[in-house]
């Protein structure tokens, strides 16, 4: 039997070695310099003067467990390149979601991914099959092409009500981990039935991922303030409520939504949260919060959305109107905040900084113009996105750790150790990550502290963030010396046991 079939280090020498970095571990209290050893896809020693047939050189850079991105729609080969040289290691669809889980798990099996990759049960696509009549195929695009026809987004009949659980439930079956939660673009359902959704999660011992619905604020004729709902579903409930992107859904009421859950949680609940560090959003601009009449809510104007197909500036309520009836479906940028602005800064650094937040990147799927190429690399000028997809990582560390705000450690807990519990919890403990002791799978970054940064812009949003040195994924690299390895495919399906 050959040294590799052996899966045990030959003569002392172990498969792969990152030598020489500074091992940043929090959830064994490591920050250390160290070598990390790895045989047969996990950390197989961490100690000094390890000896590997393999050697990747790590001096002067950090080496944690990879980011686990829990909030990620950009499920593709080339998304998941993008999000590799962001640090990412795991990259999760739970707030949109898919239906049948099954199929978006096979599609992305028989593709091959870069990245581990797994899906929540998704509660929009559920309701777009019953009240709808679409069936989903596991498609992220396929969901944003019914965004905007009204009928998904009506209150159910009881019985309505009984066939998108029971959809529900035959995906958790199917290995969904949890349940996305989009009520945000479904103003019309009832409260009852989130409350039931999210009864079902804790039935089922798996986190509901929400995006929450307009808080009163914005919308005084809501049928409830959104992070009320959250709140209330896991306090009276129990299920674990993950409340997405806490930044763009709160905006400026920032203080309050994080007071509650404060509550909640002193309280014993069980709420996380996550955020992302860009002024704008992103979603379909046939969404129903971005009509016309409606965008005064949130204090926008037409001009502040840019509809990215083209690349274009919305020019007035008209030409809205006419993008959301040709291309409902269509992703749009919506600055919502001013990034320049002193206030509307600190708006989103109290998301971002606050106890326990965890870095999401929201990540859209690649929209091309003209002919698909995602297997392109470098991707070409043709793919558009937002740039959170490709720099949400490097951009949190360069603000939050470069400017003090954070260590190391507190950075890499926010980005791999708390991400990594909820994984947990969604895939009923079968996941082995947001570690690198003994034992946990080798999914493992490497980076340069001084160089990590993010390279995309609104106007290039396809550039990926630099100094990520080395980037293994079950231990095989994706990222070497600086370089994608083209034929990288090690990605595996993180699903619920
Ligand atoms: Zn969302």
């Amino acid at each position: 039997m050959g040294a590799r079939e052996s899966g045990r280090q030959v003569n002392g020498e172990f498969a792969v070695v990152i030598r020489g970095g500074r091992v940043v571990d929090p959830a064994q209290g490591i920050d250390a310099p160290r070598d990390v050893a790895i045989e047969d896809g996990v950390v197989a020693a961490v100690g000094t003067n390890l000896r590997g047939r393999a050697v990747l050189p790590a001096e002067g850079c950090v080496v944690a467990p990879g980011f686990i991105d829990l909030h990620s729609h950009a499920q593709s080969v080339g998304g998941h390149r993008l999000q590799a040289f962001d640090g990412v290691t795991t990259t999760l669809e739970l707030e949109a979601g898919a239906i049948p889980v099954a199929e978006a798990y096979a599609r992305a099996a028989a593709e091959g991914r870069p990245l581990n990759f797994g899906y929540s049960a998704s509660w929009a696509a559920a309701r777009i099959q019953v009240l709808a009549g679409h069936r989903g195929d596991g498609r992220a695009t396929t969901m944003l092409s019914h965004f905007a026809n009204p009928a998904w987004q009506r209150e159910a009949t009881a019985a309505e009500e009984d066939r998108i659980v029971g959809l529900l439930e035959t995906e958790l079956a199917g290995g969904g981990l949890g349940i996305g939660v989009l009520v945000g673009y479904a103003p019309g359902t009832s409260p009852a039935e989130y409350l039931r959704v999210a009864r079902l999660a804790a039935s089922s011992r798996v986190p509901t991922f929400t995006h929450v619905r307009d808080l009163v604020a914005f919308a005084p004729t809501t049928r409830m303030d959104g992070a009320e709902e959250l709140v209330r579903a896991a306090a009276e409930t129990g299920a674990h409520m993950h409340y997405c992107h806490v930044n763009s859904t709160s905006l400026r009421h920032v203080d309050r939504v994080l007071g509650l859950v404060d509550r909640v949680r002193r309280e014993g609940a069980t709420v996380t949260t996550e955020a992302y560090p860009y002024g704008a959003g992103s979603t379909a601009i046939g969404a129903a919060f971005l009509s016309p009449e409606r965008l005064p809510e949130r204090g926008l104007r037409p001009t502040d959305l840019v509809y990215v197909p083209t690349n274009e500036r919305v020019r007035n309520a008209e030409h809205l109107v006419r993008l959301r009836a040709d291309d409902p479906g269509g992703l749009c940028i919506v600055h919502f905040l001013d990034e320049t602005n002193a206030a509307d800064a600190a708006v989103m650094r109290a998301a971002i900084t606050h106890a326990d937040t965890m870095v999401a990147s929201d990540a859209m799927p690649l929209t091309w113009r003209g002919a698909p190429a995602d297997e392109t690399w470098p991707l070409p000028p043709s793919a558009l996105t937002h740039p959170r997809t490709a720099g949400t990582f490097a951009r949190s560390f360069r603000r939050l750790v470069g400017d003090g705000a954070l260590s190391v450690a507190e950075f890499v807990r926010r980005a791999s150790v708390l991400p990594a519990e909820v994984l947990e919890a969604a895939s009923g403990g079968a996941a082995r990550k947001g570690t690198l002791a003994v034992g946990a799978d080798a999914d493992v970054v490497v980076f340069a502290p001084d160089a990590f940064r993010d390279q995309a812009t609104y106007e290039a949003s396809t550039r990926p963030s630099a100094g990520v040195r080395h980037l293994l994924v079950g231990g095989a690299p994706v990222i070497r010396d600086d370089a994608l390895l083209l034929d990288a495919r090690p990605g595996r399906p993180a699903r619920k046991a």
